[in-house]
């Protein structure tokens, strides 16, 4: 008989992507840092690379259309609503969600505050219809202690304007959420429940269906934030059963400039608008003005029409991947980044310690040295992370530590690029040691 034995060190199971091909799809990874230096660029959590066709997009449109859509009776504008409004076709398409149902904003935190300012004019609206879901004294808002600042501060404001109280769900010490004291903590004074469905520093992968189950339960909208989990993985707004996603075009491939807001059009058509100007009324007097039906009441001036189109051409350049394929991949990145960061005696990660929900987002400290310190000696070799609170300075409090350093994975990550990080880790240790 023949005894197989495990190979030593990490295993490198295959990647259900083609690297090499994807690398050479993005212009920037060609560039080199320090004196010569290939980037390994495991930022992606913060802002993602374009590749070209997303480039292309938006070149296009400045080159052959560039008219403000939804205004003027000429070819160009009826060009540019065209191409805009398909982009917001498509972009709903990608979560199934109906054109009608995409509100575009500048980014995540807009469509947060969005949503956030609604709720609080709502209880001043003049118009009795909008006031269906007005946020007041004594009402409550749910957050949970993993939140991006994104997605605490604007409900925190919230309740500032309002006399409402925040509430938040605690984390579990290996960073989960804690999930025990959801029936007290969402009851019937709970107006919204915002919830990340990916944490941009733990890298877990949240349950959102008991949450909404629970919210819903006692009438309460709840908002998913979706900065790290759309671009990672396939989500379905209908499967997600939420009242709002959110999420930014310039962590999935697109463009800055431009991130969405899918509302339940129902909910969105009971919500006062939160900026105003043209583009967002139905009629214009002196005295007062009515406002128009989603998602036009929503997009108050002329919008990020290149940038929208960009990020239709990074759906579409994701959709050729496969968004199933897309999560594997990183998944088995995730794998392989938490096996050998566990083989660097003194490097703790902070977050869930195996790949069951989680995503591709690893966040550790190691021992004796200061992520600041961690993050030079990475630069000095050409690997890009991200060091500090990542805007989610709650949860660093949480774990006690000061802050961390955190890698972040796409699809243009090979294993190559977690041996690189590996490997600084012990030229850092070396340097300090
Ligand atoms: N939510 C999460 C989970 C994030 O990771 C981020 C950005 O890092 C945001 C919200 C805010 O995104 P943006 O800065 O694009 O508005």
């Amino acid at each position: 008989t023949q005894t197989v034995s495990r190979p030593e060190g990490a295993q490198k199971a295959p990647l259900p992507l083609d690297v090499e091909a994807i690398r050479a799809d993005f212009p920037i990874l060609s560039r080199t840092v320090r004196d010569g230096k290939r980037l390994v660029y495991l930022d992606s959590g913060a802002t993602s690379h374009k590749p070209r066709s997303v480039l292309d997009a938006e070149r296009w449109f400045y080159e052959n259309v560039n008219a403000a859509p939804h205004r003027g009776a000429h070819q160009l504008a009826e060009e540019a609503t065209g191409a805009y409004e398909e982009a917001r076709r498509k972009i709903g398409a990608f979560i199934g969600a109906p054109a009608q149902e995409i509100v575009f904003t500048r980014n995540t935190t807009e469509a947060i505050n969005l949503v956030a300012y609604a709720l609080s004019n709502a209880a001043t609206a003049k118009e009795p219809e909008f006031r269906t879901y007005a946020v007041g004294q004594g009402d409550e808002i749910v957050v949970t202690e993993m939140e991006h600042h994104a997605d605490l501060v604007p409900w925190q404001q919230l309740c500032e304007r309002t006399g409402a109280t925040l509430r938040w769900l605690g984390l579990t010490d290996d960073g989960r959420l804690d999930l025990s004291d959801l029936d007290t903590v969402v009851n019937e004074r709970t107006k919204l429940v915002a919830v990340t469905q990916q944490s941009n520093i733990l890298g877990t992968i949240n349950p959102i269906a008991p949450i909404v189950e629970r919210a819903h339960q006692v009438g309460a909208l709840v908002l998913v934030d979706g900065a790290q989990s759309v671009p990672h993985q396939p989500v379905d707004v209908t499967a997600l059963g939420a009242d709002f996603l959110v999420f930014s075009g310039h962590k999935m491939l697109g463009p800055t400039g431009i991130g969405v807001l899918w509302g339940r059009y129902e909910v969105l058509d009971e919500l006062p608008p939160f900026l105003t100007g043209g583009s967002m009324i139905e009629v214009v007097r002196m005295e007062a003005s009515t406002f128009a039906a989603p998602p036009q009441r929503f997009e108050a001036g002329v919008p990020m029409t290149a940038q929208a189109i960009g990020l239709a051409a990074a759906v579409d350049y994701l959709q050729a991947l496969g968004m199933d394929k897309v999560e594997e991949h990183e998944k088995a990145l995730t794998a392989y980044a938490l096996e050998k960061l566990a083989e660097i005696p003194g490097v703790t990660v902070i977050g869930p310690p195996d790949t069951v929900a989680r995503g591709g987002a690893v966040s550790f400290t190691v021992e004796d040295i200061h992520p600041h310190d961690v993050g030079q000696v990475l630069d000095d070799l050409g690997i890009a992370v991200r060091v500090g609170h990542h805007c989610a300075w709650p949860v660093v409090r949480r774990y006690g530590v000061p802050a961390t350093t955190r890698a972040t994975f796409y699809v243009h990550t090979g294993y190559d690029d977690i041996d690189a990080l590996a490997d600084g880790i012990r030229a850092a240790q070396k340097f300090f040691g």
